[in-house]
């Protein structure tokens, strides 16, 4: 008997994320991955050109962090984290105490990204609450991504997707992202939501917004912005779960702003693309605002699956990459592959913007479309036919390569992406 094709037997109990069954393509069956590349099941190679959503930044099955995790699930495969603790855990948090900002202090484990958000929030909920505070409104930028959970769809500001759960959600201010010329004018919108509102946290993807179709914006404006919260005792929450470990150019996108979020959120690359995730990490004075001998004000939240030894092992192996002589250099490398490619198209006349900062590089057609639309589908099933995957958002291409990515391999999306300029 013919062997059934995966996608065929994929059809018959698969529920796909994001997928209205009813007109979408049917998947890619994948079969294997390697460094910077996936094969489907006809053996047809791909370039990972957004390294899985930012995930597999070190390449696909990278071996020191198969080894690590090959290791782990030797000695200690899980325990729950709730009266119990392990050495990776331990391990991770000092590790990542080192390279996070100077105020933070304390690693929340979750499993996700929209958990760490989902933690973040209530963590600035409860905090004013223990202090007999009612602060009951979160601020986030428009078209802002944090997740599919109900606190972190309620801080997203796309909300086409949302729409169902629209009367369920926590009560959000919103304010446009901040440039240069604007940022006084944003300012003023955060002042008039200060006055009429008692806030509660500040929730916002640090410098890049992901989801929204790589948008930059400005960071001395979101230092302004944080600086005025801060003064109004709003708790800010950096959500870096897209920016972290090196997209931005340095370790975190908080590393360009001199004042520092309260809260900080990572996952996605955190494991490097092998374990689900995630931490929230916070300052002493959120942590101390828990303390008391009422039981009901320490933080009663938790995940089966929180702090994970695996994600904890895989999430080391990484971090030693990050700073390793070989990953540095490569990143490097892509930052001024990236500019250099910038300056080759970046007045071709179908571009309406195109812009570069660490290895993310983005490019805005001069057309309106859906975020979903018929356009996007287009390019995707174009770049792919070409053995590239890229994923436009709406009009936006970009392109968000692992780290370990070849010299050929990069120069083959660029060159897919001129070909489609130019087609
Ligand atoms: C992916 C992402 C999330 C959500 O993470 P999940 O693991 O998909 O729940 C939240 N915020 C940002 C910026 C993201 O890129």
């Amino acid at each position: 008997m013919k062997k059934e094709e995966l996608i065929t037997r994929d059809k018959k109990h698969i529920w796909h994320p994001l997928t209205q069954h009813k007109t979408a393509a049917a998947p890619l069956a994948i079969t294997k991955a390697k460094g910077a590349l996936i094969w489907d099941e006809h053996g047809k190679q791909y370039i990972d050109g957004i390294a899985s959503w930012y995930t597999a930044m070190y390449g696909h099955c990278n071996e020191d962090i198969t080894a690590a995790l090959n290791k782990q699930m030797q000695e200690l495969d899980f325990v729950m984290f709730s009266g119990f603790t392990h050495k990776p855990a331990i391990e991770l948090s000092e590790r990542l105490i080192q390279i996070l900002p100077d105020n933070q202090s304390k690693i929340f484990f979750n499993d996700n990204g929209s958990t760490a958000i989902e933690a973040g929030i209530k963590m600035a909920l409860q905090f004013h609450h223990n202090q007999g505070k009612r602060r009951d409104t979160l601020i986030a930028f428009e078209d802002g991504f944090h997740g599919d959970t109900f606190g972190a769809m309620s801080a997203s500001g796309i909300s086409s997707y949302n729409g169902p759960f629209e009367n369920f959600l926590l009560k959000v201010e919103r304010i446009p992202i901040p440039t240069d010329e604007t940022i006084d004018e944003v300012l003023g919108k955060l002042d008039i939501i200060l006055k009429s509102n008692s806030c509660a946290a500040f929730v916002f993807e640090p410098l890049i917004q992901g989801a929204a179709g790589m948008k930059f914006h400005s960071a001395k404006g979101l230092n302004m912005l944080i600086k005025k919260c801060q003064e109004h005792d709003v708790l800010c929450i950096a959500d870096e779960i897209m920016t972290g470990f090196g997209k931005t150019g340095k370790n975190f996108a908080c590393d360009y702003l001199e004042h520092k979020p309260d809260i900080i959120c990572l996952s996605k690359s955190l494991t490097a693309g092998m374990f689900p995730l995630s931490i929230t990490s916070c300052s002493q004075q959120i942590f101390d605002a828990f303390l008391s001998n009422e039981t009901a004000k320490g933080f009663f939240h938790a995940h089966t699956y929180s702090g994970h030894p695996l994600g904890c092992a895989a999430a080391l192996a990484g971090l030693d990459l990050l700073v390793s002589p070989h990953i540095t250099e490569r990143r490097k490398y892509i930052e001024g592959e990236h500019q250099k490619f910038l300056k080759q198209i970046e007045n071709h006349p179908k571009i309406e913007n195109a812009r570069t900062l660490g290895v993310v590089l983005a490019i805005d057609l001069k057309v309106e479309t859906n975020r979903y639309g018929k356009l996007r589908d287009e390019m995707y099933k174009y770049f792919m036919a070409k053995g590239v995957n890229l994923r436009p958002l709406g009009n936006t291409i970009y392109t968000l390569p692992p780290y370990v990515i070849t010299n050929d391999q990069l120069h083959k999306i660029y060159q897919s992406i001129s070909d489609f300029l130019n087609s």
